[in-house]
């Protein structure tokens, strides 16, 4: 390639990368390189043998004691503890258990009842930005529309627009830190602060953030998050989502998904709901146990070192990236969505390209494995424990040749994933 960076820069690069020995953690296929980890994470080794336990002994012989026995009951909380350190929470504050869209259906619902008992009990505008995830904005539009009392959805176009929206209408500033497709990471701590000045709550959505950058929530005095854990926590497929509710909100912090796992007793088996104290608060139902004991899996590989070396690498590779697609692919229409700046950039990069969809097809085709995202996005998720900087220089390899070669088919068909 016509660079400065050598591949063999990039394997020195590897020799002395701190995180080196966590790929070993991994069961990645050979000849893949996965650059999908923002969509879902590859699999930790001790999934396979926890699986095994849960199925083989904690089901199969142990049938149903295990939820004394073995923590089933449990499990939400225990993992919301683990997660914790990784976003600024404290223990008991974070439980792992259903999705991240009706985590996010109950953390708006209880802003907006917290909102309706003060001095902003007029307001009725949940803010939030229409390059949001979908669903985030889904589920805020059924939440208020089901309410029936006058509230909705404002959009707004840009950041620069944020300020201004969070008026005396608005109950709820709802942002997610990193966006999905462009990388581009908001500035928490500022814009709850700027929430808080204006009379509103601050929800955080951290799909993108969780295991892939610092997040510090009490630093930011945010006022609710939930976010994924089957994307950088390597939770598994459809692993159950997390939702913080600080302890300042625990008392007030009410939803109308009212389930007996949230009531005080579960097991009186009493007529009419009383909640439970603390996070419990947060639950609903019966929780997939096997998905949620995978969990742990992921969290574990995290303990072995810190965001701030992962945060480090993931600057790192996301930079490489970057710079070798830009010097060795330079006559190609590729345009970069992904903010430059390091205090705004997420740990992915995303490129245009009007055959955005087949030249990642072709790509995933070759084990480059990144994911396309419309509008002619293709994005490129960076997952510091397990990519290498040799990964980054061969992908951007493969990616130069599939363009130089027009190596990739137009006419394809989408599949029902992307
Ligand atoms: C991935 C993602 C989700 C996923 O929501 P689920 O309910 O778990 O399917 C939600 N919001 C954002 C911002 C995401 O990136």
């Amino acid at each position: 390639m016509s660079t400065s960076i050598t591949r063999a820069d990039c394997v020195a690069r590897d020799q002395q990368d701190p995180l080196r020995s966590l790929r070993e953690r991994f069961d990645l296929p050979e000849g893949v390189i996965y650059l999908d980890g923002n969509s879902l994470g590859a699999r930790p080794k001790a999934a396979l043998a926890r699986a095994q336990d849960v199925v083989s002994r904690e089901w199969g012989t142990d049938l149903i004691k295990s939820w004394n026995t073995a923590g089933w009951f449990e499990l939400p909380k225990r993992l919301g503890d683990r997660l914790a350190p990784l976003i600024g929470a404290r223990a008991g504050e974070v439980v792992v258990t259903d999705t991240t869209s009706l985590n996010l259906f109950k953390a708006l619902a209880a802003a907006l009842q917290i909102q309706s008992t003060g001095p902003n009990a007029a307001r009725r505008t949940i803010v939030t930005e229409r390059s949001n995830f979908p669903t985030d904005i889904y589920m805020a539009e059924g939440l208020t529309q089901w309410l029936r009392q006058g509230y909705s959805v404002r959009l707004v176009d840009s950041v620069d627009e944020i300020p201004a929206a969070v008026d005396a209408d608005c109950a709820v500033l709802m942002l997610t830190h990193v966006n999905y497709r462009t990388g581009y990471q908001h500035d928490m701590a500022q814009l709850t602060r700027h929430a808080h000045a204006n009379g509103a709550l601050a929800v955080w959505d951290l799909a993108h953030s969780a295991g892939a950058v610092p997040v510090d929530l009490h630093g930011a005095n945010a006022d609710f998050a939930v976010g994924c854990t089957y994307k950088y926590l390597n939770g598994g497929p459809g692993a159950p989502a997390f939702i913080w509710v600080p302890q300042r909100h625990q008392a007030a912090f009410a939803h109308p998904l009212t389930g007996w796992w949230s009531h005080a007793a579960p097991f009186a088996m009493s007529h009419g709901f009383t909640a439970v104290d603390g996070i419990g608060r947060a639950l609903c139902g019966t929780q997939p146990v096997l998905s949620l004991a995978l969990v742990e899996c992921g969290l574990e590989v995290f303990e072995a070192t810190t965001m701030a070396a992962i945060r480090a690498k993931s600057l790192a590779l996301t930079d490489l990236f970057i710079a070798l697609v830009e010097s060795t692919c330079a006559q190609h229409p590729l345009g970069l969505v992904t903010p430059r700046e390091h205090a705004r950039r997420g740990s992915q990069a995303s490129f245009t390209h009007p055959h955005g969809y087949a030249v990642m097809a072709a790509l995933i085709a070759r084990g480059v494995i990144g994911d396309y995202r419309e509008p002619e996005i293709m994005r490129f998720g960076f997952t510091p424990l397990y990519t290498s900087y040799a990964d980054v220089w061969d992908a951007v390899a493969i990616l130069k040749d599939i363009l130089d070669r027009e190596s990739y088919d137009t006419r394809l068909e989408r599949s029902a994933v992307t």
